[in-house]
């Protein structure tokens, strides 16, 4: 438990997979949580509901990423409604892959629009609330240090680009005592990845570990940064990703 009662944890895409995993480690260990979605209505009551049984609290609201105006305003109301944003955790996240030559532009900005322009997004509006101690945790990926298959260049550019952005938001907000930090998985079982088939296989051999990781290590190391003990963590970029880049 890295002790978070009394804060206030804003999760974007946290209905399933890595997102909801966190958002049930972040309610374990004490904090509110808000998570949003946009299409998995019944996914996100369902982790609602998980959370609340193991007596936590949390809600979900509906925000696509890609509208800046939803997302901030979803960020908005979880200020409203809780009286304060400690946590904001940027998870939501799309995975595009094509050969080049059909690798359309509509694809190519929605992976920019959720992928980076939302976490900038979500940070603007989540610093005019935040106080000293706030926490910013970006899911990058281990992609960005490492692309070992065709037809993914632009998610690895929009994890990539998350390295350098991450960087300057610590500079713009670590004078306030707010860290900003981005986590870069490596395969991770859930409904953007399945640990099943030929390419889970063909990862696998690309790791030192050989396996794939559980949605609940990721959230485990997410609960770290976003604890008081991480205060001195800010603008890193940290892979747990089983040895995938080594
Ligand atoms: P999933 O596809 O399993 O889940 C994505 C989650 O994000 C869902 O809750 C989904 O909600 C939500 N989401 C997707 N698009 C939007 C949007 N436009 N607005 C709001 N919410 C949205 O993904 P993972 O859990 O696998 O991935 C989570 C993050 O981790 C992503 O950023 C991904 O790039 C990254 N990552 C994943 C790895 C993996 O191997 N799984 C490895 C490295 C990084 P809904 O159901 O409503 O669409």
């Amino acid at each position: 438990n890295t002790g978070l009662a009394g804060k206030v944890a804003f999760i974007q895409g946290g209905s399933r997979g890595i997102g909801a995993a966190i958002a049930k480690r972040l309610a374990a260990d004490g904090a509110a949580v808000v998570i949003t979605y946009v299409k998995g209505a019944d996914q996100a009551q369902a982790t609602v509901d998980a959370i609340k049984e193991a007596g936590g609290n949390a809600v979900a609201l509906q925000a696509d990423s890609a509208d800046a105006g939803a997302l901030s305003a979803a960020i908005r109301r979880t200020v409203e409604t809780h009286g304060r944003l400690d946590i904001l955790v940027n998870n939501a996240g799309t995975l595009a892959v094509a050969p080049l030559d059909q690798f359309s532009l509509e694809d190519f900005d929605r992976t920019l629009a959720i992928n980076v322009r939302s976490v900038f997004v979500a940070t603007q509006e989540a610093a005019r609330h935040m106080t000293a101690g706030g926490r910013i945790i970006n899911i990058g990926s281990t992609n960005a240090d490492r692309m070992p298959f065709a037809g993914g260049g632009p998610y690895a550019m929009s994890k990539s680009a998350l390295v350098g952005l991450t960087r300057g938001l610590a500079r713009d907000l670590g004078p306030r005592g707010i860290t900003v930090n981005n986590v870069q998985p490596g395969p991770v079982d859930t409904d953007m990845n399945p640990d099943s088939g030929d390419f889970a296989a063909m990862m696998k051999g690309m790791m030192a570990l050989g396996r794939y990781g559980r949605t609940e290590e990721i959230a485990g190391f997410v609960a770290y940064l976003a604890s008081d003990e991480a205060a001195y963590v800010t603008g890193a970029s940290l892979s747990i990703d089983g040895g995938f880049a080594a």
